[in-house]
């Protein structure tokens, strides 16, 4: 590899310790690289939003033999729980010791590499580029000189409902991570959460196990919700991609979930996924979003089935209801907040009364609606631009983030989830750990020549 001269101590700079800026990082020390990592959340470093929960309620929805963070060493994660047979391969373990085995990894790893790694807590605000460095300023005022920046910074969160706009904050959470999002609420009371995915049975599970006796409104445009795994895995075998495209191509699935079961024909097409987004352009990737993408995520994105039966068991004691509308309002009075939705497929107004709801409704996809700093600043220096569907950030298939002419950069890359308009599936580890892994052979690889790039 021909190394620059200018430049050529500097580290690459991560932005964000989750899962996708700490296996990055691992990955580029491997590769015998410097790397400096910023995260704001002192507790999130190594784990992020997902594995930084201390709910042991919490459960992975993917089984443990998934979930190692290595490509190139799929047994990892079972050999680190000390799992060896099919059972425990098979199970689901709290989020929270995937947390712990990320952690140790990272720290495994910062130890077999003294004198190049450095992990900051702070924010970073706003990034300068001149041709033989990228320099970041973390809100602190601290300031980082690094050859190439990675921004690794997770979903976005959720934006505000403009209906829910005048809603009080203690009635309206927007973040259901937020400290104290479920606590303080009485068995009489009401709790509506907007949404029914994932993040739902997550608060769901969470006021559960709280103890919360109250009912639960998880309201959603289709009202649908996540299916769970079965409890066997998965034995899948590897098939050729499928050639059909749009509509050609459910059809087939449906065919193939006749044949095999849905979950074995939509775990057939998991390798396959990247490839054919990418294989359809972007009015038909448009189309798979309007009509596929829900149907999608509750077959592909499925529960542990401990989380499925307990879901199961809340609804038929009537405490949870899954309920399809569009909100049309809401208005604070006595303490509470009346919300109200047109009933999905008709112009049926409901409205019920709730002491809290809780957005849990996805996370923004659109970064110019973004109030994140670093975002806002790289937007404004032209640095960044959404990609066509909204998704993220436009990003080319190496991880190049593409400047607001379109134009792919030598200094700014992209990983994880808000790299989705680009491959469709980079949102859970099975996906991420391969970019990652990519990316940092790519990085190391690069010639980093100072101005001219890879
Ligand atoms: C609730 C939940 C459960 C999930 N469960 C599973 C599962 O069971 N199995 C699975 O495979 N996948 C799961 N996923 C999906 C996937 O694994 C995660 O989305 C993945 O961990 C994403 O990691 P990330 O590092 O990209 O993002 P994050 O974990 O969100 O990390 C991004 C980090 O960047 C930091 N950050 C952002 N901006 C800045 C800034 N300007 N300065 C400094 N720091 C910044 C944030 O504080 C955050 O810690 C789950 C996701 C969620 C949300």
């Amino acid at each position: 590899m021909a190394r620059p001269q200018a430049g050529a101590e500097l580290p690459v700079a991560i932005v964000g310790a989750g899962f996708s800026g700490t296996l990055l990082a691992i990955n580029l020390l491997r590769n015998g690289m410097r790397v400096v990592v910023i995260e704001r959340d002192e507790a999130q470093i190594a784990k992020g939003l997902a594995f930084g929960t201390r709910r042991p309620e919490h459960l992975l929805n993917v089984r443990a033999s998934n979930m190692s963070a290595f490509p190139d060493d799929t047994g990892h994660f079972l050999r680190w729980m000390g799992f060896s047979d099919a059972e425990q391969a098979n199970r689901f373990v709290p989020r929270l010791a995937y947390g712990h085995y990320l952690r140790e990894q990272l720290l495994d790893a910062l130890a077999a590499a003294p004198g190049r790694a450095d992990v900051r807590q702070g924010e970073a605000v706003s990034a300068s580029f001149a041709p033989d460095a990228v320099t970041l300023t973390l809100a602190s005022g601290e300031t980082v000189r690094c050859r190439g920046l990675v921004l690794a910074l997770g979903n976005l969160p959720p934006s505000r409902l403009p209906q829910l706009a005048d809603l009080p904050g203690d009635l309206h959470i927007r973040n259901p991570w937020q400290p104290g999002a479920i606590e303080g609420l009485g068995d009489d009371d009401h709790v509506v959460l907007l949404g029914s995915g994932l993040t739902t049975v997550d608060v769901v599970l969470a006021l559960d196990a709280a103890g919360f006796r109250g009912r639960i409104t998880a309201l959603s445009r289709r009202g649908l919700k996540p299916h769970g795994h079965a409890e066997s895995g998965p034995a899948v075998g590897a098939v050729a991609r499928p050639a059909a495209r749009g509509s050609q191509l459910v059809r087939e699935v449906r065919a193939r979930a006749a044949e095999i079961g849905w979950r074995a024909a939509i775990d057939e097409l998991r390798p396959h996924t990247q490839d054919l987004w990418r294989g359809h352009d972007e009015s038909a990737q448009r189309r798979l979003l309007r009509h596929l993408r829900p149907y999608w995520d509750i077959h592909r994105h499925r529960l542990a089935p401990p989380a499925a039966a307990r879901i199961a068991a809340l609804e038929e004691e009537g405490r949870l209801r899954f309920v399809a509308g569009k909100v049309t309002g809401a208005e604070a009075s006595d303490g509470a907040a009346r919300i109200s939705w047109r009933a999905r497929r008709s112009d049926r107004i409901e409205t019920v009364t709730a002491q809290r709801i809780i957005s849990c409704i996805g996370p923004e996809g659109d970064i110019t609606r973004s109030h994140d700093p670093l975002l806002r600043d790289l937007i404004e220096q032209g640095r960044v631009r959404p990609d066509a569907h909204r998704l993220g950030l436009d990003v080319d298939a190496a991880g190049h983030v593409r400047d607001a002419g379109g134009e792919p950069q030598n200094q700014l890359f992209a990983a994880g989830p808000l790299t989705k308009g680009e491959g469709w599936e980079i949102v859970a580890v099975p996906d991420i750990r391969r970019q990652v892994w990519s990316l940092a052979r790519y990085l190391a690889n690069a010639h980093w020549v100072g101005g001219e790039g890879l």
